[in-house]
């Protein structure tokens, strides 16, 4: 049975300050439809047209490619709105309506999906165009852009995967070389009316020669043909890779936008271009963007020519430029955010074909969230939530070291449009830059210009160079928004495909050579220059720069302080050395959430009164080898305890396998039985002993300290001897000692009984007082379960759910690699699981152990400590599961601050809404 959508409305009209739809309607209309409309109503200037919805893409699939019976009838009475309000019609030979047809999804996909310039021309209604126009040359030129793009998209003439030129560009490229010999790069619009006719055939015939099939005259078909390569376009290749990168979910659908054309390119009065209401790149209030003149929108965005910045525009049309100002400050003001738009001057007049919220670096979004709560556009907590909080990872990203780059010689320099330092091998085409990627390589992707094609080597890569297309070619967007480095524009370099070279004048590098790219700069340099940390990093942690000489030192800092306002999930850290834990509280970390100390064991010869202890034959001896042991780690838990200044420290006891202590080689094991005067077969015998079949559920966790409860003595020691040793120079200790792996109440029964006869005992000895907290991880289902039981003893809850998702899902993380990027593909797992939390499986026993815990005990400390508790959406889920914590590595410290405060904004809003 045909799936029917939820109402038999399926186009929504805009054109002459009267919209349909609305700026609310994203999921209907799509970012573009939704905003265009919007535009239409608050009176700027927008040609008429109408948006199809997304409700038809989602009918489109789910009924093998065919449209709900009404709407051709609705798409024709759009059309009839359109002319109506134009005074033009379509498929006319006097006054022709011609249009643009365009995706537009609900979040932007820049570039992803398709679109189609200049519909309706065919060979009777272009020369209509040439009368109106006065203008053979432009008629002609339309209609050629139009041929190409309807046979590249809609009729599927498009480059091989080997090719690297597109074949419409290699006819233009003939005529050129026949028209104008022996030059190299002549300008497209050196081509004439006449040479425009001649492409118009060749173009024909290159459809006909690679599909067999007539280009169709037809404009109605045109039509129908270009609305079904639009829906279509949802499933190409690339749309499913940004959907994948973006988590978009295949089931919103594109809109389709039917729009009338108004045209760049008639002249030296007209042109297009892409302009942001500020810096989308630095976040500085500066009118940003660029523009072609005598050009239609695709050749901004699609890079092939490079175009002029858009305050230049003030000396070509001066009237445009300052509508153009007013239409910045009206976005701005209306939107409260920072818009990046497209336009078109067609004869002088300024006319608006897009507007969303612009795609920023992270450096850019923090400024641009507090510069707008200074300017009252928006408030504090707004400006929290207009941070995405993965993004803060571009500003703690390196920079060049300023005396690397003073010796390094820059060979070109281009636009600078995404900030920070990268260095890598240079690649030339998306594919092999991914191969490389694969092996381990860094690799940054040199083009001439980047195609959306490309989307898996800018992925791959550190970063991004082109040698033509401005700040906000395709390249740039899709750069800026996933953190790249990127140059764009350095037209000094001369990229050979073919000879997989990049050369400046006298200096050649091929393919696989070091390069590096400045895209603060927009310089490239010739080898791998040394990188220096960012300038937040530089102020918190380094301590080499003053925060007052740093912009986005104090931007972020204005962040995080309204951050702490905001936030009732805290933050803490997963470290396990004092230098960890001062970075973590630098960052703003209130204490260690997770201290693995089994880490202390693998440093130096620490390494071998471990194994010693490991392969001790009874108790006496392995009790010999702890004693060793003892001073090293009450050494280590001093440092944390000093650097931590009485905030909390939860310390896990031993947790992994004994046998990943050991050495597994032959000449390993030689090597140790010299150091400890015992036969190497004894080493092995041993090692054999230990070998488990599934270690991740062998003998590990809390199963160690009850079977060898002398290693949780020592280590009880090792904590409580360093407490005293810390408050005897006046400084607060607040240890937390955390038992893992625990499953059934009696474990942790055992251990905590341990741990309180230790402390007694030291408490004794030391003659001080000693204030502790003993509890457990949450990491195996069972203890989720019984978390009730668990919670008589338990002081604490901290969810591992590293382990727990482990044991939920019954899936090692250590051997998914082989299976798990296919379940993200085929969409069984919406995002890896191992990063972020499975909500609706793991989250449930988590939800139940809360519950659960805090029946029993209902002040109990519940917190999380998995590698999902940097996570910003898992870190939400733990607000909302009322979690007083969570933990993470130390750089991640203030993502992981930022997504806390945004769920408790977003709470208390949602409050409010109720
Ligand atoms: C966990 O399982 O989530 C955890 C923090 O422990 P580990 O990763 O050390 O097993
Ligand atoms: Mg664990």
């Amino acid at each position: 049975m045909a799936k029917t959508t939820s109402s038999d409305k399926y186009v929504y009209l805009f054109g002459n300050k009267k919209a349909d739809g609305n700026g609310s309607m994203k999921p209907l209309l799509g970012g573009k439809g939704a905003n265009l409309a919007e535009m239409t109503r608050i009176g700027l200037p927008v040609p008429p047209g109408f948006t199809i919805t997304t409700e038809v893409c989602t009918h489109y699939y789910a009924n093998r490619k065919t449209y709900p019976k009404s709407l051709w009838d609705q798409v024709k009475q759009g059309v009839a709105n359109t002319e109506a309000i134009l005074g033009k019609k379509f498929g006319d030979t006097q006054k022709p309506l011609l249009v643009a047809v365009r995706s537009g999804a609900r979040d932007s996909m820049p570039g992803m999906m398709d679109t189609i310039l200049n519909l309706g021309l065919n060979d009777q209604t272009v020369l209509a165009l040439e009368k109106i126009s006065g203008n053979p040359r432009f008629a002609w030129d339309c209609y050629r852009r139009f041929i190409q793009m309807y046979g590249d998209v809609v009729m599927g003439v498009q480059k091989a995967p080997s090719e690297d030129h597109e074949p419409f560009e290699i006819v233009i490229e003939g005529l050129k070389n026949e028209l104008f010999p022996g030059e190299q790069h002549a300008e497209d619009t050196r081509i004439d009316a006449k040479g425009l006719m001649e492409l118009v055939k060749r173009f024909k015939a290159l459809i006909k020669e690679r599909t067999g099939q007539e280009f169709p005259t037809d404009p109605w078909k045109q039509l129908e043909g270009a609305i079904g390569a639009v829906f279509s376009s949802w499933m190409n290749d690339r749309a499913i890779v940004y959907r994948r990168k973006y988590n978009i979910p295949t089931e919103w659908g594109t809109a389709v936008n039917v729009q009338s054309m108004v045209f760049g390119n008639t002249g030296d009065k007209s042109g297009s271009g892409v302009a942001f209401t500020r810096d989308p790149a630095t976040g500085e209030k500066v009118f940003y963007g660029e523009f072609l003149i005598n050009a239609q929108g695709e050749d901004v965005v699609a890079g092939v020519r490079t175009p002029k910045p858009v305050a230049e525009l003030s000396k070509f049309l001066p009237d445009a430029f300052k509508e153009l100002e007013r239409i910045r400050q009206t976005l701005e003001s209306h939107f409260r955010d920072v818009q990046d738009f497209e336009f078109t001057i067609e004869d002088g007049k300024v006319f608006m074909l897009q507007t969303r919220n612009g795609k920023r670096t992270g450096l850019a979004a923090v400024r641009f969230a507090v510069e707008m709560e200074k300017e009252k556009l928006i408030t504090w907590e707004d400006a929290i939530l207009r941070v995405p909080a993965e993004q803060l990872d571009q500003v703690l990203a390196p920079v060049f070291d300023r005396a690397a780059i003073k010796a390094a010689k820059s060979i070109a320099k281009g636009l600078p449009a995404g900030p920070g330092a990268a260095t890598g091998k240079v690649y030339f085409n998306a594919d092999r830059a991914v191969e490389a990627a694969h092996r381990g390589e860094k690799v940054l992707l040199a083009r001439i210009e980047t195609s959306p094609e490309d989307l898996r080597g800018m992925i791959a890569a550190e970063g991004i160079l082109t040698a033509r297309g401005g700040v906000s070619s395709h390249a740039a967007l899709v750069a800026r928004q996933m953190g790249k480095v990127c140059v764009c524009g350095a037209s000094a370099l001369q990229v050979d495909y073919g000879a997989r070279t990049l050369s400046v004048g006298d200096t050649k590098l091929k393919e696989g050579d070091f390069l590096s790219i400045d895209g603060t700069s927009g310089d490239v340099y010739v080898g791998e220059l040394k990188t220096a940390p960012s300038e937040v990093i530089q102020v918190l942690i380094n301590k080499s720069l003053d925060g007052k000489d740093s912009r986005t030192y104090q931007n972020y800092a204005t962040l995080m302080k309204w951050c702490s306002k905001a936030t009732r999930l805290q933050v803490r850290t997963n470290a396990d050395s004092p230098e960890q834990a001062a970075n973590a509280v630098g960052f703003g970390a209130v204490g260690i959430g997770l201290c693995r100390t089994e880490h202390m064991f693998f440093e130096g010869d620490r390494i071998d009164a471990m194994r010693e202890m490991i392969l001790a034959g009874n108790t006496e001896d392995r009790k010999k080898a702890l004693a060793k042991l003892l001073p090293y780690q009450r050494e280590d838990f001093i440092g944390i305890f000093t650097e931590l200044k009485g905030l909390p420290a939860t310390i896990r006891f031993l947790d992994p396998p004994l046998h990943e202590f050991l050495p597994h080689h032959g000449p390993e094991q030689e090597d140790l039985a010299k150091k400890m005067g015992i036969p190497a077969a004894k080493i092995a015998r041993r090692v054999q002993e230990l070998h488990e079949f599934n270690p991740m559920l062998g003998h590990r966790g809390c199963r160690l300290g009850i079977v060898y409860p002398e290693i949780s003595e020592m280590q009880a020691r090792a904590v409580f001897e360093a407490a005293a040793a810390v408050q005897a120079k006046g400084i607060k200790v607040k240890p937390e000692i955390m038992i893992p792996l625990v499953g059934f109440p009696k474990e942790l029964q055992l251990q905590i009984d341990l741990v309180n006869r230790v402390a007694a005992e030291i408490s004794k000895e030391k003659k001080v007082k000693l204030s502790f907290m003993v509890g457990t991880m949450i990491e195996i289902p069972r203890a989720a379960l019984v978390a009730d039981e668990i919670a008589q003893t338990a002081q604490f809850f901290s969810f591992g759910t590293n382990d727990l998702t482990q044991t939920c899902l019954g899936m090692s993380r250590d051997d998914s690699g082989s299976f798990l990027p296919r379940y993200q593909e085929l969409e069984i797992v919406k995002q890896n699981p191992f990063a972020s939390i499975d909500q609706t499986g793991v989250g449930k026993l988590m939800q139940m152990a809360v519950e659960l815990g805090r029946k029993t005990r209902p002040d109990i400390k519940l917190g999380i400590c998995g590698e999902h508790g940097g996570e910003p959406s898992s870190v939400k889920f733990c607000h909302r599961i009322g979690l007083a914590y969570v933990s993470c590595s130390p750089f991640r410290v203030p993502i992981a601050r930022l997504a806390a405060a945004q769920a408790a904004i977003e709470e208390k809003k949602a409050a409010r809404k109720k």
